[in-house]
């Protein structure tokens, strides 16, 4: 739970360098995801229980409407 920076060594899948940020977000529907972003190449990604995640379905949990 939360967010926060993780400094770990991830591969990026482009440029096959190993500095890639990683941060954990939580998403306004309660999802978790993981964004990756390359600070060499600027590729970015994100992933969800372990499976890559399209940016579509990212704005689609974050723009989920809030059950009260
Ligand atoms: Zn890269």
């Amino acid at each position: 739970m939360g967010s926060g920076i993780i400094s770990e060594s991830i591969v990026c899948g482009s440029c096959r360098a190993d500095g890639v940020i990683r941060i954990e977000l939580v998403l306004a529907a309660g999802a978790e995801v993981d964004f990756f972003s390359c600070r060499l190449c600027d590729n970015r990604w994100w992933n969800r229980n372990g499976s890559e995640l399209a940016l579509d379905a990212v704005l689609g949990l974050a723009s989920q409407p809030r059950v009260l």
